[in-house]
């Protein structure tokens, strides 16, 4: 398998640090709204990546943070006059509701910043200890970024280039920096603001410390592989490398990778262009499986430009898949019981070359593009049985191949039924039990496999409503 390193610039061929394991830690959201298709693509890229290792027989650790800590989270807080735990814990559950619609498995561990404030001052205090960071007069922790030889080595920086373009950048409060560089590991509360104890002074983590502290906390010093959107190359990766590696005397991760942007009009979409759509906004149009077929039509490092055209060419593309399998279905109820004619072991001979088409298209850098396309000779070759004629072992062999295959993209092949009036009403029925059980957690989880099914729940005054997506 080879994986494109953004460490190297370079295609390796993936050696796990440990045979038969991986160890992989993806960066999470900032909750403090509901996730946007670009925060989405992370999540579907780097599950199926998963997903693929787990096919390959690999056993995955994977941890994946929500930062629940942050200037935006205490923001809305204040203006909804509620605390920042009320705002995180909202959107942490949204979260996973929406990573539920998108066939996104959880993670090993989601672990939260708040949770894990005690490991962050114990890797501060040691990096005090061994030089690599000092505090100001204000009790601000910061690190000494030219303190760690290989600062630059992921983003291809030059620090010296760095130094320059950060001293034109004077950030106010930031006057005690030993070196225009260097980065806030601590820093003291404001009013208004959540804080924890420290031997500093009161105050919060910077952002990059979490996912040093998370990451060794639940994967150990050295991982294999630490993923993101490709915006966070610079600063926060390169950040984490500095923070773990000197704190660790240890490679930080193997492997380092990025997906590129989602786009619309050919910008990022990001919250602070205002140019996006939610996870939540898109569920209303379409199944979410019609969002992870399109994201995963283009190769993760490719920026994929969202439109109307492409979401259309994508929800297409899914039924052809879905009408097949339920053809093959079909047969299979009228087929012969015996097995392969002369001519379908031919056949089958091809369909084990399509297996081989998709595993090399994947283990080229996670070539979705191509794995799809192999899908789809796939699916011609299932729409080419004659109902009545195959037997029942070829038919099967076609139908679990492609079922197989999309299982692994995260695809769910199985048509949607459209679900009854009443079952929806006694699915609703037992959450709002739940909910009277103080259960929530059963509660979220009946809401997620509604909305799954395309159901929407809206709470009102009145009692719940619910339509059709
Ligand atoms: P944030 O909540 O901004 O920290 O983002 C969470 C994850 O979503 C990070 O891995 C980001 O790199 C990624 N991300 C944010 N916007 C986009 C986008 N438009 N396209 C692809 N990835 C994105
Ligand atoms: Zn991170």
């Amino acid at each position: 398998m080879k994986i494109f390193n953004t460490l190297s610039r370079t295609k390796e061929e993936f050696i796990p640090l440990e045979e038969g394991k991986v160890k992989m830690y993806v960066c999470g959201p900032t909750v403090y709204n509901f996730i946007h298709i670009g925060n989405a693509r992370p999540m579907i890229v780097f599950d199926t990546v998963r997903r693929y290792f787990e096919y390959k027989g690999y056993e995955v650790n994977f941890v994946s943070n929500f930062t629940d800590v942050d200037d935006k989270i205490i923001k809305k807080a204040i203006e909804e006059g509620v605390d920042a735990d009320t705002i995180s814990q909202r959107y942490i559950a949204e979260c996973k509701k929406d990573m539920q619609g998108m066939n996104v498995k959880p993670a090993t561990v989601h672990p939260q910043a708040t949770q894990e404030i005690c490991g962050m001052l114990d890797m501060i205090g040691d990096l005090i200890e061994k030089g690599h960071a000092y505090v100001a007069k204000d009790g601000t922790v910061y690190f000494r970024t030219g303190s760690f030889k290989e600062y630059g080595k992921l983003s291809h920086k030059n620090l010296e280039d760095l130094r320059s373009g950060f001293r034109e950048l004077k950030v106010t409060g930031e006057e005690d920096k030993e070196d225009p560089t260097d980065f806030v590991l601590w820093k003291p509360k404001k009013e208004g603001e959540p804080y924890w104890e420290s031997p500093w002074c009161q105050g919060r983590p910077g952002w990059h410390i979490e996912c040093s502290v998370m990451s060794r906390k639940y994967l150990g010093e050295s991982i294999d592989i630490h993923a993101g959107g490709e915006d966070l190359i610079f600063p926060h990766h390169e950040n984490e490398i500095a923070q773990s590696e000197a704190a660790n005397g240890k490679p930080f991760a193997a492997y380092w990778m990025h997906n590129a942007f989602l786009n619309i009009d050919n910008r990022k979409m990001s919250k602070s262009l205002g140019n996006f759509f939610t996870v939540r906004e898109i569920s209303e149009k379409y199944d979410l499986q019609v969002l992870r077929f399109f994201m995963l039509s283009a190769h993760y490092r490719s920026p994929l430009n969202f439109s109307a055209d492409l979401m259309e060419a994508s929800k297409n593309g899914l039924e052809r898949i879905r009408t097949a399998v339920e053809r093959l279905n079909d047969g299979l109820k009228t087929a012969s019981a015996g097995s392969m004619t002369g001519a379908e072991k031919e056949l089958a001979a091809e369909v084990k070359g399509f297996v081989g088409k998709y595993e090399a298209a994947m283990d080229d850098d996670f070539n979705t593009a191509d794995a799809i396309a192999a899908v789809f000779e796939l699916v011609k070759l299932g729409n080419s049985t004659s109902s009545g004629e195959s037997s029942r072992e070829y038919l099967t062999l076609v139908k679990e191949t492609i079922e197989r295959l999309c299982d692994v993209l995260g695809i769910i092949t199985e048509t949607k039924k459209e679900a009854l009036d009443s079952e929806i009403e006694e699915m609703i029925a037992m959450r709002q039990q739940a909910r009277k059980d103080k259960n929530f957690a059963l509660a979220d989880e009946i809401r997620g496999k509604l909305l799954s099914m395309g159901i929407l729940l809206e709470d009102t005054r009145e009692g719940v409503k619910w339509k059709r997506a």
